[in-house]
């Protein structure tokens, strides 16, 4: 399947072949801390089968494993965008979040979810609003 996508300010662009057969949810802690949300989504594709326009900038993190990690994000926006590894890598992650595709790549596994935030299961229960109307906004200072 072509895919499409970018980063929030667009100076990052990319276009990929993937299988949308292989979509991943990760609930590991890192990408909840680095994307500021309870998982992330994520498909893993032949690095040849990505072309990235713009250069993203890099953090090597060190995973539980004690592999070394590259994470790319826009160095303007901050949004991620893959991961890979840091040397003579042949596979890149894309990450779903800044891909135009995404609503039609329902993922087939879930990772580490021994760290899921315990509130996902009842995710379809707590209220919402079809856009910012359910906003709760800072409460007003004690005087
Ligand atoms: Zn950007
Ligand atoms: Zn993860």
């Amino acid at each position: 399947m072509h895919i499409d996508g970018a980063c929030h300010c667009g100076l990052i662009t990319f276009t990929a072949e993937i299988d949308p057969a292989r979509v991943m949810v990760c609930h590991c802690a890192d990408c909840q801390v680095m994307s500021g949300s309870p998982f992330r989504i994520a498909v893993a594709a032949p690095i040849d089968a990505v072309a990235i326009h713009g250069q993203p900038k890099r953090y090597i993190k060190v995973a539980e494993s004690g592999n070394l990690r590259a994470q790319l994000f826009c160095p303007e926006c901050g949004t991620p965008l893959f991961a890979m590894a840091p040397e003579n890598a042949t596979s890149i992650i894309i990450r779903l979040g800044c891909v135009k595709q995404r609503a039609e790549l329902t993922p087939a596994v879930q990772l580490w979810q021994r760290s899921s935030l315990p509130w996902l299961r009842g995710l379809d229960r707590i209220p919402g609003s079809p856009k910012q109307e359910a906003f709760l906004p800072a409460p007003s200072r004690p005087s």
